[in-house]
């Protein structure tokens, strides 16, 4: 294998473990179409809660699928000892995901939400790959010439879809090389 500084490795297998878009610009594998999300971040002094978990939005209106405080998962997430609180929703909203955040997020935690601080909203083009029905998760991981290839876009978009993949691909590697 070749890297793109030039190195040359000697390997008897390849595993590339990106999403899609990052992964066709190595190996050859079909396009598929992208879903788009949205993520607000905010700063706190205080965590709404001490969970660790993502939270989901139980009513199933939205548009505010989950958040969760990362800070809660790893102090270094808000370096300046703040809290983080991210919110994920669906990227097809015009406006402000800030404010549409910040207003279904006090239905959650109450007035507290008005003094955090907003940080960053991010657009993502590609959150995942688009996965309508009919929909086969179990996607071809063996490209040939060993070169495997992992990542969600193999299995469900998801991190458990991740996760799957690449034990799928952990798996086919080591009995290819035994
Ligand atoms: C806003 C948002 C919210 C989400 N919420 C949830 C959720 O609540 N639950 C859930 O299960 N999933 C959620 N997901 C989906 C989940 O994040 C993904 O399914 C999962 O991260 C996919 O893991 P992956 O390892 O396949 O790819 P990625 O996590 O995308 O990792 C691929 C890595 O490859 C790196 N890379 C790319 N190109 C190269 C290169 N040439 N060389 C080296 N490295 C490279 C990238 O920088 C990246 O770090 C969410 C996604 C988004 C965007």
């Amino acid at each position: 294998m070749v890297t793109s500084d030039g190195r040359r490795i000697e390997c008897r297998a390849v595993i590339v473990a990106s999403d899609l878009p990052s992964a066709r610009e190595l190996v050859t594998l079909p396009e598929r179409e992208s879903r788009r999300a949205g993520a607000v971040y905010f700063s706190t002094d205080k965590a709404p809660t001490d969970s660790r978990l993502v939270i989901l939005d139980g009513t199933g209106k939205g548009p505010v699928l989950n958040a969760a405080v990362m800070s809660n998962v790893s102090s270094s997430y808000a370096p300046a000892g703040k809290h983080l609180v991210v919110a994920a929703l669906p990227d097809v909203i015009d406006g402000d995901l800030a404010a549409v955040a910040r207003t279904q997020l006090r239905t959650w935690w109450g007035p507290q939400v008005d003094a955090w601080v907003h940080l960053r909203t991010y657009r993502i083009a590609h959150a995942g790959v688009e996965q309508r029905p009919p929909f086969h998760p179990k996607r071809n991981i063996a490209l040939g010439n060993g070169v495997f290839v992992c990542g969600d876009h193999r299995d469900t978009g998801s991190s458990q879809g991740a996760l799957f993949s690449g034990r799928r691909c952990g798996e086919l590697v080591a009995g290819a090389l035994a």
